[in-house]
């Protein structure tokens, strides 16, 4: 069968109208992995034979007329920071090689639950900690849609699994743009769900008040399926939201049914509009405005005056709570240790070799931030930026339902282009903010740079719990 962006629901269909088999399903996808990981370099790790014997497990069910759920026996795909028992969890990250998780991330068991099969570890960004994936300690994840550019990060290799129909959907995490923006880059779908919708159980923190896992998929529904199964309180995540949660799903079905943005109205935060942009995403982005305005959208201008500080209050808060988490990572109780002379040598060696060059710089400069004398001049005055950036999202919803922006100021760049961290950390300009608000947003393909070739990405924010607008005039936009 053609497996070309093909979504979750359609898969649904065929395997409960018998059409296909979830093995046949699985060895389909694990055939277009052979033929391409080679080059683009997805995957960490492959579980096949345990990938295998749960599609014939789930065929086994529907057999019986006892599904889990019409999506048993859909493979799905895992970042490598986000435990699945008994696999392996390096977080890309020398120092975790040889870590096999213990438990299930809450989304992972909650996606297990409805008889979805996660069978492999994808490629990111050490930690979580990039915009390329040009960060892994292990491999180079190549773009599928071109494969002298990088697929963006930390979540490439979720991103360039989707694009290259290695899986009809992956897990990935967002600290600072690390779903949306390699959905971007890849020109697939990929959402950051509101802070606290989804548990963060058994995802390795980086930075905790700002990390969500999320979907990267293929169109809107698949991303409402995703929301709907692994989203709802966890009381083993103590930010996790009492709020009920679903129907993710079936807004998005009501977007595409309606085909309509009438009534909804659309703020163009006009920092997120000035120079800076490339031409050929500028063009995308006009173009973007006019399909919303045909499509029965309003569109309203509304300002995000705060934003400005976006980049530089997230590489001091995340810095800081990242030095904080990746403390634990010592070579005493788990990861690799280096031979030493005592235990304050251990740690040294340990985290001198196991650490590479970025989470080192990460270290330290959070560490700088919150040492006496400093605290207050950087991390306490990010801190009060932080409501501010806050506030402003607030005050702009108050205009308007959404919120329109591009999600990256180009398109997919070149591996070593950007060498100079301050230069790979401002590419995250238009993600960042919405991280340091917990809003919600979502990156899907709008259109086609001339000049590279590479697709252009827009992204619709919505206010806290605004997931079901959100995704309906999604789903309405992409059809
Ligand atoms: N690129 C950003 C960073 O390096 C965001 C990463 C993320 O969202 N995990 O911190």
């Amino acid at each position: 069968m053609d497996l070309k962006h093909t979504t979750i629901h359609a898969l649904s269909n065929e395997l409960n109208a018998g059409k296909i088999s979830s093995l046949e399903l699985c060895q389909a996808y694990l055939k277009n992995i052979d033929a391409r990981d080679n080059e683009i370099g997805a995957f960490l790790e492959i579980d096949r034979e345990h990938m295998l014997a749960a599609a014939q497990e789930a065929d086994s069910r529907r057999a019986a007329g006892k599904t889990l759920s019409a999506y048993d026996g859909i493979p799905i795909a895992v970042k490598d920071n986000i435990c699945v028992k008994d696999e392996r969890c390096s977080c890309a990250s020398k120092i975790l090689e040889p870590v096999k998780s213990p438990y299930d991330a809450t989304a992972v068991a909650a996606l297990k639950k409805q008889g979805f099969i996660p069978f492999g570890r994808l490629n990111m960004d050490e930690f979580a900690m990039g915009s390329s994936c040009e960060n892994s300690a292990f491999k180079t994840t190549r773009n599928p849609l071109d494969t002298s550019r990088v697929p963006g990060g930390s979540s490439g290799g979720s991103a360039a699994c989707v694009a290259a129909d290695f899986a009809p959907a992956a897990l990935g995490s967002d600290t600072g743009g690390s779903i949306r923006q390699p959905a971007a880059f890849c020109g697939v779908v990929g959402v950051k769900p509101t802070y606290g919708r989804v548990s963060r159980y058994g995802l390795v923190a980086f930075a905790s008040s700002l990390d969500q896992i999320g979907p990267l998929c293929n169109d809107a529904e698949d991303a409402g399926i995703i929301l709907d199964a692994i989203s709802g309180f966890d009381p083993h995540d103590s930010t996790s939201l009492p709020d009920a949660a679903g129907g993710f799903a079936d807004a998005a079905r009501k977007g595409l049914e309606t085909g309509s943005l009438a009534g909804l109205k659309f703020g163009l935060p006009k920092e997120y509009f000035t120079g800076g942009l490339d031409a050929g995403v500028a063009k995308v982005m006009d173009e973007t405005i006019a399909k919303v305005k045909a499509l029965g959208g309003q569109i309203v201008d509304v300002s995000l005056p705060h934003t400005k500080y976006a980049v530089a209050v997230y590489y001091i808060i995340a810095t800081a709570e990242a030095s904080a988490n990746l403390a634990r990572f010592d070579g005493i109780r788990y990861g690799s240790r280096q031979d030493a002379n005592g235990l304050v040598d251990t740690y040294y060696k340990s985290r001198g070799a196991g650490f590479g060059d970025e989470v080192k710089r990460r270290i330290l400069l959070g560490t700088y931030v919150l040492s006496s004398g400093y605290y207050d001049a950087y991390y306490l005055r990010a801190q009060r930026v932080r409501t501010l950036i806050r506030k402003d999202f607030e005050e702009a919803f108050k205009h308007c339902d959404l919120l329109l922006t591009p999600v990256t100021p180009q398109t997919a760049f070149k591996f070593n282009e950007k060498s100079d961290p301050l230069q790979m950390y401002l590419s995250d300009i238009f993600t960042i903010a919405l991280n340091l608000s917990g809003h919600c947003g979502i990156s899907i393909p709008a259109g086609i740079d001339g000049a590279t070739g590479m697709p252009v990405a827009a992204q619709i924010m919505a206010p806290a719990m605004g997931e079901a607008t959100m995704l309906s005039a999604a789903a309405a936009f992409m059809k």
